[in-house]
């Protein structure tokens, strides 16, 4: 017999975006949160720079600004009444946090300190402005902290170490989850007026990425099965500051407090791409800029990398030169950026004091994932349908406030807004709603046949060596630059692993801690991803955002101002719907 657990809402996933809708639900209603991870270990703890928020503490700034700037960043892709919503209620948002007890730096009158970051400007000077609130280069780190003991507090029942591996859905409806239990291997059926899953990134699809081992996602897949769509997956975010290799993130905190790129010759060369925002541009862009030193041999030592230089007596000669009066010194960067400066020195070997530091653009975030209204509603199709009691929040979803580029600290206050406003969503749901009966016994049978086809497989294929070719082809045809010649030959590589996947085997039968069973069903999990990712960047036959086409340099608005849905049934569907452009017509994206 399956272990059964019945709540009103359900919560899948423990980083902002979940502990936060966990939160509002549970003032209304009976709520629990599933998690893989223990929950203070969700990638929202490594978000390093800020959270941004148009609160004015240290120049003029307003939320129309700041939505602005989402949407131009987004490459007018974004729905703009859900950038509105963002950028407004980003503002009461930080303030809810640190009346939680969110320790955020201060100016020396007290107030939330801010911070320059990527593409955030003051509209009519052009100029950065200090948008991005923050603790140390720790906000998500107290984020997740202030967040979680929030939760404890309001009696929000917890189940760590629980693996999500099936949504139940049926009639269009969502009636819970099945989970395993990491320890044990058992499988327990969760019964649910509402389900938000908010089950963070995906991007181990990719080798260099920035990304935690747990993001694979598990519930993209899971819906995606169940017949319901994803929207914008081809447009994921590369990056442009992972550490040389690794792709461990240096934040562009660092940038925010005034380091720049230098290539070879020494040059700063996003003088010459960029004149107005130089190294401060969006993350697209300083990319693809990278990539063309690179390409054009000024990498350093020819190589497929350039620096990031923040030594401090660099960083006020650059100062100086753009007119800017701040002078900083070794003791602020220690300050401001110490894990930043950590990582460099532990990862790399090197004191980014004292020298520079060998980055490459690195896969980040995710634009795309499970649509939803600005109520975090999961969307059906195409026409705004919704699957009465599913919900979906934070990175995973697409509302879409990033549109086919996410701005630095953007996703922060993504995770509290919408977060919230699907807690609220969900409670008022639960309390007109009644359970709907499920089938509890074929639900969990249906759990565990999947984990049993693996567990039991006797074929000849590793999962370790799938992943790496799926993350080797990634990494090559589906990354910063894409050509349809590429994109052709990734999904033809994905589909060979499919079919190998189908014959894998694995050493560990048990049912205790079995990460090798639980690797290997995310690698599933993965694959569906890539299939579906590399199939809407071979359909969008234009360059916007992060989704770079060489073969189609210019963004099409006449063809392709317009979100992708995808399905997979059996084969793949896509589908476009319109994007909501409520006040500002698309402009041609100059900084
Ligand atoms: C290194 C790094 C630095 C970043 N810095 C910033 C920044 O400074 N500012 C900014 O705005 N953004 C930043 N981002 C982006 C931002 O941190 C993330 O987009 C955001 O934290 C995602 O939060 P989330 O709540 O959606 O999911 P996450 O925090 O990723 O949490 C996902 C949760 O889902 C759970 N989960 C996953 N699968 C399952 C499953 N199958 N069953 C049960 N539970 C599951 C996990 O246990 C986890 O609790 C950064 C990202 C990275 C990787």
């Amino acid at each position: 017999m399956p272990q059964y657990h019945q709540f009103d809402a359900l919560v899948v996933g423990a980083g902002g975006a979940g502990l936060m809708a966990a939160l509002y639900a549970s003032k209304g209603v009976n709520t629990a949160v599933i998690s893989k991870l223990y929950p203070t270990r969700s990638h929202t703890g490594t978000a390093q720079g800020g959270i941004s928020a148009a609160l004015g503490n240290l120049e003029e700034d307003k939320w129309e600004w700041h939505a602005y700037d989402t949407i131009k960043g987004g490459d007018f892709l974004c729905d703009q009444d859900a950038v509105d919503i963002m950028c407004r209620e980003a503002i009461d948002a930080v303030i809810d946090l640190e009346h939680m007890g969110l320790p955020f730096d201060r100016t020396p009158d007290g107030k939330i300190s801010q911070r320059r970051f990527g593409g955030h400007t003051n509209n009519e000077t052009k100029k950065p402005v200090m948008r991005a609130c923050h603790a140390a280069d720790r906000t998500g780190h107290m984020i997740l902290q202030t967040l979680y003991q929030n939760c404890i507090k309001n009696n929000v029942k917890f189940f760590d170490e629980f693996q999500v591996i099936d949504v139940l859905i049926e009639d269009g409806k969502c009636n819970g989850v099945v989970a395993v239990q990491l320890a044990t291997g058992e499988i327990h059926v969760f019964h649910s007026k509402a389900t938000l899953i908010a089950t963070g990134g995906f991007g181990k699809m990719w080798k260099v990425t920035s990304n935690a081992h747990s993001l694979t996602g598990d519930l993209p897949a899971a819906v995606l099965r169940r017949g319901l769509p994803l929207e914008d997956m081809e447009f994921f975010q590369f990056h442009p500051t992972g550490v040389y290799k690794l792709g461990i993130l240096l934040s562009e905190a660092a940038r925010g407090e005034g380091a720049v790129f230098i290539n070879d010759k020494g040059e700063r060369f996003m003088e010459r791409y960029m004149p107005t925002l130089k190294d401060l541009a969006p993350r697209d862009i300083c990319s693809r800029c990278i990539y063309t030193e690179i390409r054009e041999g000024r990498g350093i030592g020819g190589k497929d990398y350039v620096y990031l230089d923040f030594r401090p007596e660099q960083i006020n000669k650059y100062f100086e030169a753009d007119g800017n009066p701040k002078r900083i010194d070794a003791h602020y960067l220690e300050t401001r950026l110490p894990d930043i400066i950590e990582f460099a020195r532990v990862y790399q070997g090197i004191d980014p004091i004292k020298e520079p530091v060998p980055i490459q653009p690195t896969a980040h975030y995710a634009m795309g994932g499970i649509p939803t209204d600005n109520d975090a509603r999961v969307l059906a199709d195409e026409t705004g349908r919704i699957v009465e009691g599913l919900y979906a929040a934070g990175e995973v979803a697409c509302v879409s406030v990033h549109g086919a580029n996410r701005l630095g600290t953007n996703s922060l206050v993504d995770l509290v807004v919408f977060g919230k406003r699907g807690g609220i969503a969900m409670a008022e749901y639960c309390k007109q709603a009644s359970f709907r009966p499920i089938h509890r016994d074929a639900a969990a049978k249906a759990g565990a046949a999947q984990l049993d086809r693996i567990r039991n497989n006797n074929g000849n294929e590793r999962p370790h060596a799938i992943r790496k070719e799926m993350q080797a082809v990634m990494d090559e045809k589906v990354g910063v630059y894409r050509t349809g010649a590429g994109l052709e030959e990734a999904i033809d590589k994905i589909h060979e692993l499919q079919a190998r996947y189908k014959r894998i085997r694995i050493d560990d039968k048990g049912f205790k801690w079995n990460t090798d069973l639980m690797e290997a069903w995310e690698l599933g999990a993965l694959l569906d991803l890539a299939e579906v990712t590399a199939f809407a960047a071979l359909a969008r036959t234009e360059s916007r955002g992060g989704h770079y086409r060489e073969d189609y340099p210019n963004r099409d608005d006449v063809n392709f101002l317009k979100h992708s849905m995808v399905w997979k049934n059996g084969t793949i569907t896509l589908k476009y719907k319109p994007v909501r452009i409520t006040r500002i017509p698309p402009q041609e994206r100059k900084y």
